[in-house]
């Protein structure tokens, strides 16, 4: 969108402080920005506050790199004469404010996808069905939060008619703030499971902040829900906008017939057909596991509202990609097969990788190892959710778990017997994968994951290295 000096002022509700260029205000702005690393020339620098640094001291260098405006809260020196400066109350509201003046003038749908997991593969996948019909924008990478989703809509080029928006929200209150700058028609949940807890207090609170995400839906919005998931479907029932469902194992408008039994999941990926009134289709998916058949389910629904056929859905759904470190899999040189699922983890992510790198070594008759580091931010339940993880992952008797991390460390503190003789500890990054090295036989199928902080994939760039 092209900012005007006025559309500036109007959105913000700032005050100029400082003219340039002609000062008539025909000067237009191509670009926001908030970083100056990738500010572009004739852009708008917004200076935000974050946890490091502060914009502020960073406007000189904006206007050199050719920032024509700029957006602060607090007095900035010197007031060069080429950028025009705008003082607001807070520059963080500021970017909200831009942000809603664009979805405002933004006519096309817009898809809001959250939920404990799969958020960012759920957006790809909705992104891929729709480009079926339309030009679709979605948030660069993780960009779902209060900063990520304005800036998302602000680089929304003019040629999009839809937009599929990840909303990502760890504290109550959250859901709100991003729901009115996002103003979802269609309002996406995948699930619900323990994650953030510290923020959310228990699965009801996290249930509690999706659900926002439906209840702003206009009335002629649109409710996907996920029918597997027990809490979003009882919540289907006291909707107030028209929904449409999806369900791998239960009954719903988008199904499986055959349920979990007919997916068939294969060192290539995982199939599985799909059916929606009177159509039928056959997905195949270039990724392993039945968590990911659920995200496309979503996608297929979201395509089916805007009247894209199963078949088209299904097509789109074979060219896309998983994004990296969820679930990719590396075919090391000695025959390991090397699955780096490190981008993040909770107890509910962490059990489906699990079950489906236990499933596929099974298949192909090789070893299973498991390297896992800490599930952060799951507060007074940390300590249990790992035992609990603990145990479901002994079950699938890998020859190998390599832990890393304090409270990874507590996985298996409880299990006992030969099963805890296939556990070791490591101290760190180069331990971990050292042990793997040592102790696994070439050929085996080896998951490594762990949440953000915990950078896994160190592990698996060793790994790489050393095999
Ligand atoms: P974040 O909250 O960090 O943005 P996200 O919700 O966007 O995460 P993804 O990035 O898509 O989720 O995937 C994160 C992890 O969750 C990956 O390990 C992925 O394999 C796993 N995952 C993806 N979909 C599901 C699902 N439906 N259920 C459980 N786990 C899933
Ligand atoms: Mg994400």
């Amino acid at each position: 969108m092209q900012w005007r000096l006025a559309d500036l002022l109007q959105a913000t509700e700032g005050r100029l402080i400082q003219g340039s260029g002609a000062g008539d205000g025909s000067e237009v702005f191509n670009f926001i920005s908030t970083d100056t690393r990738t500010l572009k020339p004739g852009s708008v620098f917004v200076a935000l506050r974050g946890e490091r640094f502060d914009g502020h001291d960073f406007v000189e260098e904006a206007v050199k790199k050719g920032a024509k405006a700029v957006i602060v809260d607090r007095d900035v020196l010197p007031l060069t004469a080429e950028a025009c400066f705008i003082k607001v109350e807070n520059t963080r509201s500021a970017l909200a404010r831009l942000a809603i003046y664009r979805r405002q003038r933004f006519s096309g749908p817009v898809v809001g996808v959250t939920g404990s997991n799969g958020k960012t593969s759920t957006k790809e996948m909705i992104a891929s069905v729709l480009e079926n019909r339309f030009r679709v924008w979605k948030n660069p990478g993780n960009w779902n939060n209060d900063i990520g989703v304005p800036l998302s809509i602000l680089e929304m080029p003019d040629q999009s008619n839809a937009a599929v928006l990840e909303l990502g929200v760890n504290h109550p209150g959250e859901m709100s703030e991003l729901v009115r700058i996002a103003e979802p028609n269609v309002g996406v949940i995948t699930n619900i499971q323990p994650a953030h807890l510290e923020g959310f207090g228990s699965e009801d609170g996290v249930f509690r902040e999706k659900t926002v995400l439906w209840n702003a839906l206009p009335p002629d919005g649109l409710a996907v829900v996920n029918r597997d998931d027990p809490r979003l479907s009882k919540a289907e029932l006291i909707l107030k906008v028209p929904s449409v469902s999806f369900g791998l194992e239960a009954d719903a408008d988008v199904w499986v017939p055959g349920g979990k039994a007919s997916v068939r999941l294969d060192v290539s990926g995982t199939s599985f057909p799909v059916r929606f009134g009177g159509q039928r289709a056959e997905v195949n998916l270039p990724v392993w596991g039945d968590h990911y058949v659920v995200n496309a389910l979503a996608a297929v629904a979201v395509g089916v509202h805007f009247g894209i056929d199963l078949r088209a859905s299904a097509e789109k759904l074979r060219m896309w990609r998983p994004a990296p470190h969820r679930m990719n899999v590396h075919n090391l040189k000695d025959g390991t097969v090397l699955v780096d699922d490190t981008y993040n983890a909770n107890p509910g992510s962490v059990k489906k990788a699990i079950e489906t790198v236990a499933q596929v070594a099974r298949k192909v008759g090789r070893n299973f190892v498991a390297v896992l580091g800490d599930m952060k931010e799951l507060g007074a339940e940390a300590e249990r959710l790992h035992k609990e993880v603990g145990l479901f992952l002994v079950s699938f008797e890998p020859v190998l778990i390599v832990t890393l991390g304090e409270m990874a460390k507590k996985m298996l503190e409880d299990v006992e017997g030969s099963r805890r003789k296939a556990w070791v500890h490591a101290g760190s990054h180069e331990e971990a994968a050292a042990k793997v090295m040592e102790m696994v036989e070439s050929g085996a199928v080896i998951l490594v994951k762990g949440s953000r902080s915990m950078t896994m994939e160190r592990v698996v760039e060793k790994l790489i290295e050393g095999r």
